[in-house]
């Protein structure tokens, strides 16, 4: 097993082409696969673009709750108001094409070979994008998933959580400790988060991936353009305090 792991990339496409770039000049034989968690689109100035590339790079893919927004899937009512003028904004300029790829995505996706499986929020309830944070809601989603190793997005917070075979739950990794790795054990199963390549919020601004293989689970933070993102968000007159967050990674 040998992926590249992308999520909420939220139409910032200085972020996924820094990524996508980083990814594929890793090399690898044959090329690392990439798989995408949701969120294509919401907060960010460039979902057609985002969707584009996505749809040409990715190998399995779900859907986020900024997608089925958009679409007109999910409730948005409970969005904050930036987010939600960012959905409106999103929908006007959404091509077909676009749309329909989103459509196309699975709320989970399940990959029997290598045991993964694929949900933008939780396993339990996938259509009510619960966040996925704490030790209790861990060990009531280990029960939601029978493969070994859940990847989740959603909190744009990058962790590891480990259940040892006699039940035990441990976080490997926290929401900010910013650890860059860590080893996957036999008999062990995990539930990660992959962070968010377009809209960081652990304090690190640049744009955050996972390289996951049978042994290991490696965050990758990578550098981009924030300014060029940030002056399209402004210009296209998305809410100021979306633009400004990128710079914090908050
Ligand atoms: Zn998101």
């Amino acid at each position: 097993m040998d992926y590249a792991v992308i999520s909420d990339v939220h139409g910032n496409i200085e972020a996924l082409d820094a990524v996508l770039a980083d990814i594929s000049g890793r090399g690898g034989k044959p090329k690392r696969k990439i798989l995408f968690l949701g969120d294509a689109v919401g907060y960010g100035p460039d979902p057609n673009a985002c969707v584009a590339a996505i749809r040409g790079q990715v190998f399995r893919g779900v859907a986020g709750n900024h997608d089925w927004a958009v679409l007109g899937l999910t409730d948005i009512t409970y969005f904050n108001p930036h987010a939600r003028a960012a959905i409106t904004w999103t929908d006007e300029i959404l091509t077909a094409e676009s749309r329909a790829f989103l459509e196309a995505l699975p709320l989970v996706k399940r990959i029997e070979r290598d045991g993964l499986f694929l949900v933008h929020g939780s396993p339990c309830e996938p259509e009510e994008w619960h966040y996925l944070l704490y030790f209790s809601e861990a060990r009531l989603n280990f029960g939601h998933f029978k493969e070994g190793i859940c990847l989740i997005g959603h909190s744009h917070l990058p962790f590891v959580m480990e259940q040892t075979p006699t039940g035990e739950i441990t976080a490997l990794r926290g929401q900010k400790d910013g650890l860059e790795a860590v080893r996957l054990k036999a008999g062990c199963r995990y539930i990660i988060n992959a962070g968010s390549v377009g809209q960081p919020r652990d304090g690190d601004p640049r744009a955050c991936y996972l390289l996951l293989s049978d042994e290991e689970a490696r965050f990758v933070r990578i550098p981009y353009d924030i300014g060029a993102t940030q002056r399209k968000m402004v210009e296209a007159g998305l809410p100021r305090p979306l633009a400004d967050r990128l710079s914090k990674g908050l």
